[in-house]
């Protein structure tokens, strides 16, 4: 396809390609709409098999962010950024910081925090090139890891979808299945500890689980087990694209509702067959917007209470959203992004009352 006829169709704005000529880095950032304010999205190291893997990635999660920002009743557009290498090798300090000089050319269109196979360490290198990125390590004044404010967020919104599956927003002794334990899916475990959960956990890296397994006591399984697991939910926590014609038929649970970005392989298709096997399906991007709801309150100076406030809110949008797609006979997803699209709009429609500078 016409790459500017897939811009116009998904109402993209601006797509950059950026090349150092002496480290050989090069990346991608896609800014999909800024109407609501800058743009913020994480920056991720992949070894793209193309170039059009990378640019795929990188706009499909650029209007994810978009998305996400605006249900999180952030004033940020969304956007994204794709740095291409094997993270074993190419994480050179100079490849890092060319990377940090392209976004510092933006002056602040685009923000950043740090995302797959980049960590603080990397953020604090991008750090010393541009002051537009994110989420860097708490000893330079930044919030940190974003981790636990998910988990707490993803806490909430399952409380919220325990109210409107089940009347009753305590999930002691409910069955949940969560894969990956990692950032957000290891703080969870508290979570889920203190609201008295059961749970059933897998995780690839072996380690990890038989560590966390020993802390907090649950069921293990095997990596391609956890599909199979009879619950009342199912929580992913590690990769996207998970819920796809292999796995829904498998599933036997009441709800999904996790952390991980774009769980649906194909949003459309896929969140259809959830609802036709009578499984309610939590939106990702508004059950996880903790993590990016506490990066950019650091743009207000970062304020821990007022995070955990803004994350709570997860509560009421997931059962307002849920409750508009039950009223109007659509799924949840269509009533999240309607909620989103909306929201856009008529923000944007503010700007016609005139406000002397
Ligand atoms: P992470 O890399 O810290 O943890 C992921 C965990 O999943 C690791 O322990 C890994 O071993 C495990 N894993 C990978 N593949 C697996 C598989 N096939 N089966 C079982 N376990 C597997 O990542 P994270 O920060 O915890 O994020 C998890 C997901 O949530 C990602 O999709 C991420 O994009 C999304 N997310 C994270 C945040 C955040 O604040 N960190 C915010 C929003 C969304």
């Amino acid at each position: 396809m016409d790459i500017f006829e897939w811009m116009k169709k998904d109402g993209y704005e601006q797509i950059l390609f950026n090349f150092d000529k002496e480290t050989g880095m090069r990346a991608i950032i896609v800014i999909h709409d800024s109407t609501l304010g800058q743009t913020f999205g994480g920056v991720r190291m992949v070894n793209y098999a193309s170039m059009e893997d990378a640019l795929w990635d990188a706009m499909r999660l650029a209007k994810a962010m978009t998305y996400k920002c605006a249900a999180a009743d952030e004033d940020k557009g969304g956007s994204k950024a794709v740095i291409g290498g094997d993270p074993e090798k190419d994480k050179r300090e100079a490849y890092l910081r060319a990377f940090g000089r392209f976004v510092e050319m933006l002056k602040g269109r685009f923000i950043t925090g740090v995302d797959l196979n980049l960590d603080l360490t990397d953020g604090s290198i991008i750090g010393k090139e541009t002051q537009y990125i994110l989420a860097r390590p708490k000893e330079e004044g930044s919030s940190g890891s974003s981790g636990v404010t998910t988990a707490l967020g993803i806490y909430t919104g399952l409380k919220a979808c325990a109210k409107f599956l089940w009347g009753d927003e305590n999930l002691r002794g409910r069955k949940i299945a969560v894969q990956g334990l990692g950032a957000v899916g290891e703080p969870l475990l508290e979570y889920l500890k203190e609201g008295g959960l059961e749970v059933i956990a897998t995780d690839i890296s072996e380690k990890t689980l038989q560590h966390l397994q020993s802390q907090y006591r649950f069921k293990t399984v095997k990596p391609d087990a956890i599909y199979d697991v009879e619950c009342d939910i199912f929580c992913p926590c590690a990769l996207g694209g998970i819920l796809n014609d292999q796995t829904i038929p498998k599933l036997r649970c009441q709800l999904v509702a996790g952390c991980a970005n774009n769980q649906l392989e194909d949003e459309e298709r896929h969140s259809r067959m959830l609802h036709q096997r009578g499984i309610l399906y939590a939106p990702d991007y508004i059950i996880n917007a903790g993590g990016v709801i506490q990066a950019i309150d650091e743009l207000q100076g970062y304020n821990p209470a007022r995070v955990k406030m803004k994350t709570e809110r997860i509560y009421s949008r997931l059962l307002q959203i849920f409750e508009t797609a039950k009223k109007e006979n659509i799924l949840p997803l269509e009533a999240a992004n309607r909620y989103a699209e909306d929201r856009i709009k008529k923000i944007h429609q503010l700007q016609r009352l005139y406000v002397p500078k």
